[in-house]
């Protein structure tokens, strides 16, 4: 199954090599790199002080970490407007690669937009078919190379496992760039984890303990569902409701993997309805992930899932209303036009763009000097709340 790490490495989403026994010699590689212990391979996401510079999975986030980022986020964002002539000198000798596989607007963007905040130069791959992918060049070799131009490489795959391959490419290789993961299979989506970490501890006013959230949708293959829901277990006394149809359930690795965090799991397959108004830390809806259906059809989304006017009336203080985006029928259109302080949703989207401008900052060693801009800052003006 996808979501421990018995990956499939013969399903098809990595080009290992040109002929058999390449691809046999990389695998084999590739799998004696991933029998480490869960510990060595965070550890090899770090630099030699410990930090975290490849930025590829929820279970390698601490609070710390998360705190962190979230203040770098919080500086970046607030002494943006007064300070931006310094920002964009900071990173100004930095290049990053955006090799995205798969569709993006918000993730490709504001990782864009947020690289420029800090000076970068960022270039992209979206289509591959213009790559030497399609002479047939391993993806093994085509990150190597990639890595020998830039400074960092964010990327989207949809391959389960991308960032573990890209992490044992980086292990192997004398100029091993930081790696971020923008999104990998139906498994993870890790810096949507932290946006999304960051929008809800301002909204609960960092009273996180303690509270419970609905994840609605496709939890099977909504990869902002496993990533957040991963973080959030990161907290004291949980509780996450899982509320979709049984085929869309939340997958039982995942289910494990959360108790043992002592987050209390409530699985609702009936419906919506009756649930907001329980909820104390926020209603995290997703659309169905039908893309990996493979027969190109856009699902119907069950109208017993769908978030109304009504519920939004229902959900208490301070609990909120969130979505990763795109959204389609799973909202109801008039949310859409209601002003409300629960409605999170376009927050959150914005806060994707200074999130990933902190991370940046951090895996570069920049995030003191973020933290220092800010201070400085804010003796001239007073700062604006979330
Ligand atoms: N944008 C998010 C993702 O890439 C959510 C979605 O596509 O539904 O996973």
């Amino acid at each position: 199954m996808v979501f421990d790490h018995n990956f499939n490495l013969d399903d098809g989403s990595i080009n290992w090599g040109p002929t058999e026994s390449h691809r046999e010699y990389h695998r084999k590689m590739f799998q004696g790199f991933l029998a480490q212990t869960p510990q060595k391979l965070r550890q090899a996401c770090c630099d030699d002080e410990g930090r975290l510079v490849h930025i590829l999975q929820a279970e390698h986030f601490d609070l710390p970490f998360l705190e962190h980022i979230c203040e770098v986020t919080t500086a970046a964002r607030r002494s943006y407007k007064f300070a931006s002539a310094k920002m964009h000198e900071m990173l100004a000798r930095k290049k990053v690669l955006h090799l995205f596989a798969q569709p993006s607007s918000r993730t490709f963007e504001s990782f864009t937009v947020a690289s420029s905040n800090l000076g970068m130069t960022s270039r992209s791959l979206r289509d591959l078919r213009t790559s030497s992918s399609a002479k047939g060049e391993s993806d093994r070799d085509a990150l190597r190379t990639h890595s020998s131009y830039f400074d960092a490489i964010v990327f989207r795959s949809p391959c389960d496992y991308f960032d573990m391959f890209a992490l044992w490419v980086m292990s192997t290789s004398n100029r091993p760039i930081p790696i971020i993961n923008g999104g990998s299979g139906k498994a993870k989506h890790p810096t949507q984890a932290i946006l999304d970490y960051y929008t809800i501890r301002a909204s609960l006013e960092r009273q996180i303990d303690g509270k419970s959230f609905a994840f609605v949708g496709d939890c099977l293959r909504g990869r902002t569902v496993h990533s957040l829901a991963k973080v959030l277990a990161l907290h004291k006394d949980i509780e996450m409701y899982f509320v979709a149809p049984e085929e869309y359930q939340i997958d039982p690795q995942t289910e494990a993997y959360l108790k043992k965090k002592g987050v209390k799991v409530n699985k609702v397959t009936g419906g919506l309805e009756g649930i907001p108004e329980i909820i104390t830390g926020a209603v995290y809806m997703t659309r169905i992930q039908d893309e990996h259906d493979g027969d190109g059809e856009q699902k119907r989304y069950n109208p017993r899932f769908i978030f109304t006017e009504k519920m939004l009336d229902q959900l208490q203080d301070p609990a909120v209303l969130m979505h990763p985006l795109p959204k389609r029928e799973e909202i109801y259109p008039a949310i859409d036009y209601r002003s409300d302080r629960k409605i999170m949703i376009w927050r959150e989207m914005r806060n994707g763009m200074w999130t990933r401008t902190a991370l940046f900052a951090h895996i570069f060693g920049f995030d003191q000097e973020v933290l220092r801009s800010y201070h400085e800052a804010s003796k001239a003006y007073a700062p604006t709340p979330l």
